[in-house]
Protein backbone atom coordinates (compact mmCIF):
# COMPACT_ATOMS: atom_id res chain seq x y z
CA UNK A 1 0.00 0.00 0.00
CA UNK A 2 1.39 3.54 -0.91
CA UNK A 3 1.38 6.08 1.80
CA UNK A 4 -1.93 5.03 3.42
CA UNK A 5 -3.91 4.09 0.80
CA UNK A 6 -7.38 2.43 2.30
CA UNK A 7 -9.07 -0.37 1.23
CA UNK A 8 -12.35 -2.05 2.70
CA UNK A 9 -12.13 -4.02 5.69
CA UNK A 10 -8.33 -2.40 6.54
CA UNK A 11 -7.88 -1.97 10.62
CA UNK A 12 -6.34 1.26 10.45
CA UNK A 13 -3.81 2.89 13.08
CA UNK A 14 -4.51 5.01 16.16
CA UNK A 15 -3.71 6.22 18.89
CA UNK A 16 -2.19 3.85 21.37
CA UNK A 17 -1.58 1.08 18.81
CA UNK A 18 1.48 -1.23 18.80
CA UNK A 19 3.14 -1.28 15.22
CA UNK A 20 6.26 -3.00 13.78
CA UNK A 21 8.57 -0.23 12.32
CA UNK A 22 9.78 -2.04 9.10
CA UNK A 23 12.98 -0.81 7.57
CA UNK A 24 14.58 -3.91 6.13
CA UNK A 25 14.49 -7.48 6.22
CA UNK A 26 16.90 -7.37 9.22
CA UNK A 27 16.05 -3.92 10.69
CA UNK A 28 12.56 -3.38 12.57
CA UNK A 29 11.45 -2.12 15.90
CA UNK A 30 8.26 -2.16 18.16
CA UNK A 31 6.62 1.21 18.52
CA UNK A 32 3.41 1.85 20.51
CA UNK A 33 2.14 5.20 18.59
CA UNK A 34 1.18 8.31 20.20
CA UNK A 35 0.03 11.40 18.79
CA UNK A 36 2.36 14.38 18.67
CA UNK A 37 4.96 11.23 18.84
CA UNK A 38 7.89 11.26 16.74
CA UNK A 39 10.66 8.35 15.40
CA UNK A 40 13.13 8.67 14.10
CA UNK A 41 15.85 6.48 12.42
CA UNK A 42 18.57 6.69 9.34
CA UNK A 43 15.90 7.24 6.92
CA UNK A 44 14.67 10.61 8.86
CA UNK A 45 12.01 11.56 10.95
CA UNK A 46 8.29 10.16 11.14
CA UNK A 47 5.40 11.90 13.22
CA UNK A 48 3.08 9.74 14.54
CA UNK A 49 0.51 11.68 13.85
CA UNK A 50 0.98 10.94 10.29
CA UNK A 51 0.51 7.32 10.57
CA UNK A 52 -2.62 8.04 12.57
CA UNK A 53 -5.86 6.92 10.34
CA UNK A 54 -3.55 4.75 8.34
CA UNK A 55 -3.89 1.20 7.36
CA UNK A 56 -1.66 -1.52 8.83
CA UNK A 57 0.88 -2.96 6.10
CA UNK A 58 1.02 0.93 4.30
CA UNK A 59 4.27 2.52 3.59
CA UNK A 60 5.04 5.46 5.00
CA UNK A 61 7.32 8.83 3.99
CA UNK A 62 9.00 10.87 6.72
CA UNK A 63 10.35 14.62 6.20
CA UNK A 64 13.24 14.12 4.38
CA UNK A 65 11.61 11.51 1.62
CA UNK A 66 12.77 7.86 3.28
CA UNK A 67 10.09 5.43 4.00
CA UNK A 68 9.32 2.64 5.87
CA UNK A 69 6.31 0.32 6.47
CA UNK A 70 3.80 0.21 9.37
CA UNK A 71 3.08 -3.54 9.83
CA UNK A 72 0.56 -4.79 12.71
CA UNK A 73 2.21 -6.85 15.51
CA UNK A 74 1.99 -10.84 15.43
CA UNK A 75 3.86 -13.49 17.26
CA UNK A 76 6.31 -13.97 14.46
CA UNK A 77 7.31 -9.97 14.44
CA UNK A 78 7.60 -9.83 17.93
CA UNK A 79 10.46 -12.53 18.20
CA UNK A 80 12.01 -10.69 16.14
CA UNK A 81 11.55 -7.12 17.55
CA UNK A 82 11.46 -7.59 21.62
CA UNK A 83 14.22 -7.12 24.23
CA UNK A 84 15.88 -10.08 25.28
CA UNK A 85 16.26 -10.60 28.87
CA UNK A 86 17.03 -13.92 28.31
CA UNK A 87 17.93 -16.54 25.48
CA UNK A 88 14.85 -16.78 23.58
CA UNK A 89 13.69 -19.49 20.99
CA UNK A 90 13.06 -18.63 17.39
CA UNK A 91 10.42 -18.74 15.03
CA UNK A 92 11.70 -22.46 13.63
CA UNK A 93 11.49 -24.20 17.32
CA UNK A 94 8.30 -22.09 18.08
CA UNK A 95 6.32 -23.28 15.07
CA UNK A 96 7.27 -26.47 16.00
CA UNK A 97 6.42 -27.02 19.53
CA UNK A 98 2.63 -25.34 18.56
CA UNK A 99 2.55 -27.89 16.35
CA UNK A 100 3.64 -31.09 18.32
CA UNK A 101 1.71 -30.02 21.31
CA UNK A 102 -1.09 -29.53 19.29
CA UNK A 103 -1.63 -25.81 21.06
CA UNK A 104 -5.10 -24.72 19.33
CA UNK A 105 -7.83 -22.45 20.87
CA UNK A 106 -9.40 -23.53 24.10
CA UNK A 107 -6.06 -25.10 25.07
CA UNK A 108 -4.62 -24.54 28.26
CA UNK A 109 -0.61 -24.49 28.59
CA UNK A 110 1.42 -24.20 31.43
CA UNK A 111 5.12 -23.26 30.71
CA UNK A 112 8.32 -22.33 32.69
CA UNK A 113 10.20 -20.38 32.35
CA UNK A 114 8.80 -17.44 30.75
CA UNK A 115 12.10 -15.77 29.85
CA UNK A 116 11.63 -13.20 27.58
CA UNK A 117 8.39 -14.18 26.34
CA UNK A 118 9.12 -15.30 23.11
CA UNK A 119 7.27 -18.58 23.06
CA UNK A 120 4.53 -17.29 25.27
CA UNK A 121 3.68 -14.96 22.96
CA UNK A 122 3.14 -17.73 20.25
CA UNK A 123 1.74 -20.11 22.82
CA UNK A 124 -1.37 -17.20 24.03
CA UNK A 125 -1.99 -16.48 20.60
CA UNK A 126 -2.62 -20.07 19.51
CA UNK A 127 -4.60 -20.87 22.63
CA UNK A 128 -6.49 -17.38 22.57
CA UNK A 129 -9.24 -16.82 22.73
CA UNK A 130 -10.43 -19.31 24.73
CA UNK A 131 -7.58 -21.13 26.38
CA UNK A 132 -5.01 -19.78 28.43
CA UNK A 133 -1.01 -19.76 29.06
CA UNK A 134 -0.13 -19.85 32.79
CA UNK A 135 3.56 -19.90 32.56
CA UNK A 136 6.13 -19.61 35.47
CA UNK A 137 9.58 -17.83 35.87
CA UNK A 138 11.83 -17.77 39.84
CA UNK A 139 13.08 -14.03 38.64
CA UNK A 140 10.61 -11.03 39.52
CA UNK A 141 11.89 -8.57 37.50
CA UNK A 142 11.72 -10.95 34.12
CA UNK A 143 8.03 -12.03 35.12
CA UNK A 144 7.20 -8.11 35.60
CA UNK A 145 8.82 -6.75 32.59
CA UNK A 146 7.06 -10.13 30.68
CA UNK A 147 3.42 -8.69 31.93
CA UNK A 148 4.81 -5.11 30.67
CA UNK A 149 5.22 -6.93 27.34
CA UNK A 150 2.18 -9.08 27.07
CA UNK A 151 -0.22 -5.75 27.80
CA UNK A 152 1.55 -4.10 24.97
CA UNK A 153 1.03 -6.60 22.40
CA UNK A 154 -3.10 -6.88 24.08
CA UNK A 155 -2.06 -10.92 25.24
CA UNK A 156 -2.70 -9.78 29.06
CA UNK A 157 -5.96 -11.56 29.35
CA UNK A 158 -4.67 -14.95 27.71
CA UNK A 159 -1.44 -15.51 29.90
CA UNK A 160 -1.28 -15.55 33.56
CA UNK A 161 2.82 -14.89 34.33
CA UNK A 162 3.33 -16.08 37.88
CA UNK A 163 6.82 -16.31 40.31
CA UNK A 164 7.93 -19.63 41.26
CA UNK A 165 10.63 -21.87 41.68
CA UNK A 166 9.47 -24.28 39.11
CA UNK A 167 12.18 -27.24 39.34
CA UNK A 168 12.19 -26.20 43.37
CA UNK A 169 8.38 -26.51 43.94
CA UNK A 170 7.15 -27.81 40.76
CA UNK A 171 4.01 -26.26 39.12
CA UNK A 172 1.11 -26.14 41.36
CA UNK A 173 -1.04 -28.67 42.44
CA UNK A 174 -4.25 -26.55 41.38
CA UNK A 175 -3.81 -27.88 37.72
CA UNK A 176 -3.48 -31.42 38.74
CA UNK A 177 -4.91 -32.95 34.99
CA UNK A 178 -6.33 -29.48 34.11
CA UNK A 179 -3.81 -28.70 31.45
CA UNK A 180 -3.33 -29.92 28.02
CA UNK A 181 -0.11 -29.12 27.10
CA UNK A 182 3.65 -28.26 28.90
CA UNK A 183 6.27 -26.83 27.53
CA UNK A 184 9.88 -26.51 29.88
CA UNK A 185 12.87 -23.96 29.08
CA UNK A 186 14.99 -24.69 32.16
CA UNK A 187 18.47 -25.34 33.13
CA UNK A 188 17.45 -28.96 35.19
CA UNK A 189 14.20 -29.91 33.34
CA UNK A 190 14.17 -33.34 34.97
CA UNK A 191 13.33 -32.16 38.29
CA UNK A 192 10.20 -30.88 37.01
CA UNK A 193 8.71 -33.95 35.27
CA UNK A 194 6.74 -35.60 38.13
CA UNK A 195 4.76 -32.32 38.70
CA UNK A 196 4.55 -32.19 34.50
CA UNK A 197 2.90 -35.21 35.49
CA UNK A 198 0.43 -34.78 38.30
CA UNK A 199 -0.49 -31.66 36.19
CA UNK A 200 -1.44 -33.02 32.34
CA UNK A 201 -4.71 -34.50 31.49
CA UNK A 202 -4.02 -37.83 30.16
CA UNK A 203 -2.63 -38.63 26.89
CA UNK A 204 -1.61 -34.89 26.40
CA UNK A 205 1.86 -33.68 25.39
CA UNK A 206 5.13 -32.01 27.09
CA UNK A 207 8.11 -30.64 25.55
CA UNK A 208 11.23 -29.93 26.98
CA UNK A 209 13.98 -27.44 25.13
CA UNK A 210 17.90 -28.21 25.99
CA UNK A 211 20.92 -26.68 24.35
CA UNK A 212 22.80 -29.64 25.19
CA UNK A 213 22.43 -33.82 25.16
CA UNK A 214 23.87 -34.32 28.42
CA UNK A 215 20.24 -32.41 29.60
CA UNK A 216 18.09 -34.07 27.02
CA UNK A 217 19.46 -37.65 28.49
CA UNK A 218 18.16 -37.09 32.03
CA UNK A 219 15.46 -35.64 30.91
CA UNK A 220 14.26 -38.94 28.95
CA UNK A 221 15.32 -40.35 32.05
CA UNK A 222 13.31 -39.07 34.02
CA UNK A 223 10.23 -39.23 31.55
CA UNK A 224 10.74 -42.96 31.33
CA UNK A 225 10.58 -43.54 34.54
CA UNK A 226 7.69 -41.35 35.33
CA UNK A 227 4.33 -41.79 33.47
CA UNK A 228 5.04 -40.97 30.06
CA UNK A 229 5.18 -42.52 26.59
CA UNK A 230 6.35 -42.18 22.98
CA UNK A 231 9.43 -40.00 23.55
CA UNK A 232 10.55 -38.40 20.50
CA UNK A 233 13.69 -35.67 20.50
CA UNK A 234 14.47 -33.27 17.60
CA UNK A 235 17.06 -30.88 16.45
CA UNK A 236 15.71 -28.36 13.97
CA UNK A 237 17.96 -26.63 12.43
CA UNK A 238 17.67 -23.74 9.48
CA UNK A 239 18.74 -23.57 5.94
CA UNK A 240 18.79 -21.20 4.40
CA UNK A 241 18.64 -21.53 0.40
CA UNK A 242 19.91 -19.16 -2.12
CA UNK A 243 17.61 -18.52 -5.45
CA UNK A 244 18.87 -17.43 -8.71
CA UNK A 245 19.28 -18.02 -12.20
CA UNK A 246 21.27 -19.98 -13.60
CA UNK A 247 22.24 -20.76 -17.06
CA UNK A 248 23.49 -24.44 -18.04
CA UNK A 249 24.65 -23.38 -21.81
CA UNK A 250 27.87 -23.04 -23.30
CA UNK A 251 30.30 -20.94 -24.88
CA UNK A 252 28.75 -19.95 -27.51
CA UNK A 253 29.86 -19.09 -30.76
CA UNK A 254 28.27 -17.78 -33.08
CA UNK A 255 26.90 -19.64 -36.16
CA UNK A 256 29.95 -19.25 -39.05
CA UNK A 257 27.28 -20.07 -41.73
CA UNK A 258 25.49 -16.79 -40.78
CA UNK A 259 28.58 -13.98 -39.90
CA UNK A 260 27.12 -10.60 -40.64
CA UNK A 261 26.19 -8.08 -37.88
CA UNK A 262 23.15 -7.79 -38.15
CA UNK A 263 22.07 -11.73 -38.38
CA UNK A 264 24.06 -13.56 -36.60
CA UNK A 265 23.16 -17.08 -34.75
CA UNK A 266 24.28 -18.59 -31.69
CA UNK A 267 25.44 -22.06 -32.19
CA UNK A 268 24.08 -24.76 -30.08
CA UNK A 269 27.60 -26.67 -28.82
CA UNK A 270 27.31 -28.86 -25.55
CA UNK A 271 26.97 -27.10 -22.84
CA UNK A 272 29.85 -26.19 -20.10
CA UNK A 273 28.51 -25.26 -16.80
CA UNK A 274 28.32 -21.70 -16.59
CA UNK A 275 26.90 -19.61 -13.71
CA UNK A 276 24.57 -16.59 -14.06
CA UNK A 277 23.81 -14.55 -11.41
CA UNK A 278 20.46 -12.66 -11.38
CA UNK A 279 20.28 -9.19 -12.49
CA UNK A 280 22.84 -9.93 -15.10
CA UNK A 281 21.95 -8.33 -17.96
CA UNK A 282 24.30 -9.66 -20.96
CA UNK A 283 22.64 -9.60 -24.47
CA UNK A 284 24.29 -11.32 -26.95
CA UNK A 285 26.68 -9.00 -29.16
CA UNK A 286 28.28 -9.46 -32.57
CA UNK A 287 31.55 -11.48 -32.29
CA UNK A 288 31.22 -12.68 -28.87
CA UNK A 289 29.80 -15.12 -26.73
CA UNK A 290 27.14 -13.65 -24.20
CA UNK A 291 23.52 -14.24 -23.20
CA UNK A 292 21.10 -12.55 -21.28
CA UNK A 293 19.18 -14.41 -18.73
CA UNK A 294 16.67 -11.59 -17.48
CA UNK A 295 13.26 -12.11 -17.75
CA UNK A 296 13.96 -15.21 -19.30
CA UNK A 297 13.92 -17.85 -16.80
CA UNK A 298 11.97 -20.91 -18.11
CA UNK A 299 11.54 -20.59 -21.29
CA UNK A 300 12.97 -23.50 -23.62
CA UNK A 301 15.72 -22.14 -26.02
CA UNK A 302 14.78 -22.48 -30.09
CA UNK A 303 16.25 -25.98 -32.12
CA UNK A 304 18.34 -24.19 -34.59
CA UNK A 305 19.94 -21.13 -33.76
CA UNK A 306 19.62 -18.21 -31.89
CA UNK A 307 19.56 -14.55 -33.34
CA UNK A 308 21.76 -11.54 -32.00
CA UNK A 309 19.38 -9.36 -28.77
CA UNK A 310 17.57 -12.85 -28.39
CA UNK A 311 17.69 -13.90 -24.66
CA UNK A 312 19.01 -16.98 -23.66
CA UNK A 313 17.24 -19.10 -21.57
CA UNK A 314 18.58 -19.80 -17.80
CA UNK A 315 16.22 -21.28 -14.98
CA UNK A 316 15.92 -21.03 -11.38
CA UNK A 317 17.74 -22.83 -8.81
CA UNK A 318 18.33 -23.36 -5.19
CA UNK A 319 21.76 -24.59 -3.67
CA UNK A 320 22.08 -24.09 0.25
CA UNK A 321 23.82 -21.29 1.67
CA UNK A 322 27.11 -22.41 2.92
CA UNK A 323 26.91 -21.45 6.38
CA UNK A 324 23.91 -23.28 7.79
CA UNK A 325 22.38 -21.43 11.14
CA UNK A 326 23.89 -23.33 14.29
CA UNK A 327 22.46 -25.25 16.57
CA UNK A 328 20.03 -23.40 19.01
CA UNK A 329 18.95 -26.82 21.28
CA UNK A 330 16.88 -30.04 21.34
CA UNK A 331 13.45 -30.64 21.49
CA UNK A 332 12.21 -33.53 23.02
CA UNK A 333 8.54 -34.69 23.31
CA UNK A 334 6.86 -37.11 25.56
CA UNK A 335 3.12 -38.22 26.13
CA UNK A 336 1.13 -38.39 29.33
CA UNK A 337 0.30 -42.33 29.52
CA UNK A 338 -3.42 -42.64 29.30
N1 LIG B 1 11.59 -19.77 26.33
C1 LIG B 1 11.86 -18.41 26.73
C2 LIG B 1 11.65 -17.47 25.55
O1 LIG B 1 11.43 -17.97 24.42
O2 LIG B 1 11.70 -16.25 25.71
C3 LIG B 1 13.24 -18.26 27.30
C4 LIG B 1 13.45 -18.97 28.61
S1 LIG B 1 14.97 -18.55 29.37
C5 LIG B 1 16.14 -19.34 28.39
C6 LIG B 1 14.95 -19.52 30.83
C7 LIG B 1 14.18 -18.89 31.96
O3 LIG B 1 14.02 -19.88 32.94
C8 LIG B 1 14.88 -17.71 32.59
O4 LIG B 1 14.07 -16.58 32.54
C9 LIG B 1 15.08 -18.16 34.04
O5 LIG B 1 14.87 -17.10 34.98
C10 LIG B 1 14.01 -19.23 34.20
N2 LIG B 1 14.32 -20.23 35.21
C11 LIG B 1 15.50 -20.82 35.46
N3 LIG B 1 15.36 -21.68 36.50
C12 LIG B 1 14.08 -21.60 36.91
C13 LIG B 1 13.34 -22.24 37.94
N4 LIG B 1 13.92 -23.11 38.77
N5 LIG B 1 12.03 -21.96 38.06
C14 LIG B 1 11.44 -21.07 37.23
N6 LIG B 1 12.10 -20.42 36.25
C15 LIG B 1 13.41 -20.68 36.10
Amino acid sequence: LQDGEVRKGDRLIQDGDLVIVYETYRQMKAVTVTKNGEFQNRYGLFMHNDWIGKPFGCKVTGKKGGFVHLLGPSPQLWTLVLTHRTQILYIMDISFVLAYLEVRPGCVVMESGTGSGSLTTALARAAAPTGHVYTFDFHEQRAEAARKDFERTGLSSFVTVTVRDIQGEGFPEEFANEVDAVFLDLPQPWLAIPSVAKSLKADSPVCSFSPCMEQVRRTCEALSTTDFRDLRTFEVLLRAYEVHEEYFGTDLGFDSSNNDSESAVLSESPPPHKRLCSGDSKVIDSGKSQLSAKDNLMEKGPKKGRRRGEQLPGCVVARPEAEAKGHTGYLTFARRAV
